[in-house]
């Protein structure tokens, strides 16, 4: 990848003293191009700054301010506006002093509140893994938590600072926080086409994470430059004296490689040094685009050009928007030249990138976000692609990066999970592992409890809650959005439900044999198998989960299994035999009608539905009908006499139309320990309002208390339960 990417830059300049960089200086600095009042108020954000971090200091032994001050500036040299500024002077206020958004809200408004919230966002998030993959996953995380660009660009140059002043920290931390440079913070600032930013970036880090290989090429490049130096200049005079004859105004500037790209150019393609650096390398800058070209030939006039060297990127810019003529010249030394040709408009743009964007479009602009400058950069960009029809690879990475489809949440341990957009705890759990899926019953979010149904939000950190027993509520398949979680509780699901199926299937399968005076165990197993033959089923258990389904029905079984030819008569009704009872915990196989809500007590009757196990309505439900003449789909019921569950239960209720009635009415339910589930309106007029509630009631009893202390109330006209 980034050999695809230019390198260009002169060598970065020496690490300048942030100390005795002044807030004086940064004035005079922003003064070229920002409005005086615009200054004022980074001057006001300067005081507040010093303020807020009165007392405290770096590990240098310095004032702390001149952090922020020395980040304020690097955003200076980006040109950066001047919200952008202020927010890099206060961008470490909230985290480190005691000042609230709020108060920074109040004294700087609202954009600069949030990119310093933004910023403090960031420094949250921890790098925890080693691995390579992780360390992609996280840059894209940063990208996808930031709403607006300039934050990245405050993190950017923060961690810049920071580099700079590496060297008071403890050794193991220097190495740290220098790994974590080169994998997330220089790929970044590459990714935004930042190549100063990250030249330095990566000089620093590499400096840090190996000090010795580091002083060792250091030495080799010293003297490489020592041997270099006057060839340089002499080629550097020669194309300056034939450009001035030309009358082409030209800024020439020996080139160097950056010392991190020479050390991987090694590293990657086995080279010795030596061959990484003999070639001579300079980039020559003029004002437009003619002259470029005009350049061009006077350079290929001095030496001749390497044939199938030259390459015009003016024309045909690179996917990332770089632009510049390259050619390769036979030098006098017999070492090649390596120049580029570019306008200051082309060298502005491809050290500084997505912050070249800032420079020549500021102005009164508070409605224009900065993520639609991300976008204006990325179009701009894809522009000078679509002329071209060159790779888009670049552009797709970065558009991918800015704008992801996806979000990136941690685990607890610090692992990074990648989620498709619109993901939920249900869809993070069974991407752990389908068995935290089943048997997950809560999520904690950045230690918080939330909703199973919410949204993930990138940068959070995501902690399952299982429960031994647990089981997926099919509810869920309304919400999660990866095929794993839906394929996991869709199986899951179906393995209960044949489990609970048997369960069902044998209690029946006994209840119709003890109607002919048999048991299960009293079927010769030579029947058995005749029977499970017949019906082409391999066990058992097999045929009792078709019954619990419903798919058959167990008199039927019975009579075959105890030798009965199938009765014509439908007389022979179930309920002279015995009766299954029902408690409401059965689970997936027996199901309670919504239309006529049976809670304990009512009179109650068990239809037979296929593949969906067993309905219980009331008797008097209007659904039961005319299949309660059929033996073979009805069971009788009767409620079990252990506890159980809850029940759903709709009340009808009319009232006055007065303020607080429903309020009342609410409190008396909950008094009684009830939910309600759901309320809805069925009609109002000028003096009342009807009403249905859902209820969760213990049984029959538990409601007549509820309704009887309703009707109590004033303003109460009729309370009865709904009918089926
Ligand atoms: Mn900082």
């Amino acid at each position: 990848m980034s050999s695809a990417l230019p390198t260009v830059g002169a060598v970065a300049k020496p690490s300048t003293d942030s100390s005795r960089f002044l807030i004086s200086d940064l004035c005079a600095e922003l003064e070229s191009y920002l409005e005086p009042q615009q200054i004022h108020e980074v001057y006001r954000a300067y005081l507040f700054g010093a303020e807020a971090h009165e007392g405290q200091t770096r590990q240098t032994g310095e004032p702390y301010i001149y952090h922020p001050l020395a980040v304020a500036r690097t955003m200076g040299e980006m040109r950066m506006d001047h919200k952008a500024i202020v927010a890099a002077i206060l961008h470490d206020v909230m985290e480190d002093t005691q000042t609230s958004k709020e108060r920074i809200l109040n004294e700087f408004g609202a954009e600069v509140a949030e990119l310093v919230d933004g910023v403090s966002k960031l420094t949250h998030l921890q790098f925890r893994s080693k691995a390579e993959a992780q360390a992609e996953n996280f840059r894209k995380m940063m990208l996808a938590i930031t709403q607006d660009i300039r934050v990245i660009l405050i993190k950017l140059a923060d961690r810049l600072h920071n580099m700079r002043t590496l060297g008071v920290m403890r050794p193991d931390k220097r190495r740290r926080i220098a790994g974590e440079t080169l994998e997330i913070y220089a790929p970044i600032a590459q990714r935004l086409g930042m190549n100063r930013v990250r030249r330095e970036l990566e000089r620093l880090g590499f400096a840090a994470k190996y000090p010795f290989r580091y002083a060792v090429l250091e030495e080799a490049l010293q003297r490489a430059r020592g041997h270099r130096r006057e060839p340089m200049q002499k080629i550097e005079a020669a194309i300056t004296q034939r450009m001035e004859s030309a009358e082409i105004e030209a800024r020439i500037f020996g080139r160097e490689k950056g010392i991190y790209s020479i050390y991987r150019k090694m590293q990657e393609k086995r080279l010795p040094f030596r061959e990484v650096m003999d070639v001579f390398a300079l980039r020559i800058v003029v004002g437009d685009i003619d002259s470029c070209y005009r350049a061009l030939g006077v350079v290929h006039n001095l030496y001749k050009p390497v044939p199938g060297r030259f390459k015009d990127y003016i024309a045909i810019p690179k996917s990332n928007g770089y632009q510049s003529l390259h050619t390769v010249l036979f030098g006098p030394h017999g070492s090649p030249i390596e120049v580029q040709i570019r306008s200051h408009e082309m060298d502005r743009v491809a050290q500084s990138g997505i912050a070249a964007h800032w420079q020549y479009k500021a102005g009164d602009d508070s409605a224009i976000t900065a993520q639609t400058r991300a976008r204006e950069w990325l179009k701009d960009v894809l522009e000078i692609q679509n002329n071209v029809g060159s790779s888009i690879e670049f552009l797709e990475n970065v558009k991918v990066d800015l704008f992801p489809d996806e979000v990136y949440t941690f685990t607890p341990m610090g692992e990074i999970m990648v989620l498709p957009r619109g993901s939920t705890p249900v869809d993070f759990a069974y991407a752990v592992h389908s068995d935290i899926g089943n048997r997950c019953v809560a999520a904690k979010i950045d230690r918080q409890l939330a909703p199973l149904s919410v949204r993930l939000q990138s940068g959070q950190t995501v902690e399952i809650v299982t429960a031994k027993g647990a089981r997926p509520n099919p509810a869920w398949l309304s919400f999660v959005v990866t095929g794993k979680a839906r394929s996991g509780i869709r199986h899951c699901l179906k393995t209960l439900q044949a489990d609970e199926a048997m369960v069902l299937g044998r209690r029946l399968m006994e209840k119709a044999l003890s109607t002919l005076g048999q048991s299960l165990g009293q079927i010769s197993p030579a029947r058995l198998d005749e029977v499970l033959d017949a019906m082409k089923l391999p066990d058992i258990d097999a045929l009792l989960v078709e019954i619990g389904l419903g798919n058959r029905m167990a008199t039927l079984v019975a009579r075959q299994l105890v030798g009965q030819e199938p009765a014509d008569d439908e007389e022979e009704c179930d309920s002279t035999g015995a009766v299954l009872a029902v408690k409401g915990t059965e689970g997936l196989v027996v199901n309670y009608g919504r239309c006529c809500h049976p809670i304990p007590g009512d009179p109650i009757i068990g239809l037979l539905s296929a593949g969906r196990g067993l309905v219980v309505h009331r008797e008097n439900c209007r659904n039961v009908g005319e299949q309660r003449e059929r033996a073979d789909r009805t069971v009788a019921l009767e409620w079990s006499n252990e506890p159980g569950a809850e029940f759903a239960v709709s009340v009808r209720a009319q009232t006055a139309n007065r303020r607080g009635a429903l309020a009342e009415m609410a409190s008396v339910i909950a008094d009684h320990g009830s939910n309600i589930e759901h309320i809805s309106f069925n009609e109002r007029d000028g003096h009342t309002t009807a009403m249905t509630f859902t209820l969760t009631v213990r049984g029959r009893r538990h409601l007549a208390q509820i309704i009887r202390s309703l009707r109590r109330l004033n303003d109460v006209l009729r309370v009865q339960r709904s009918k089926g």
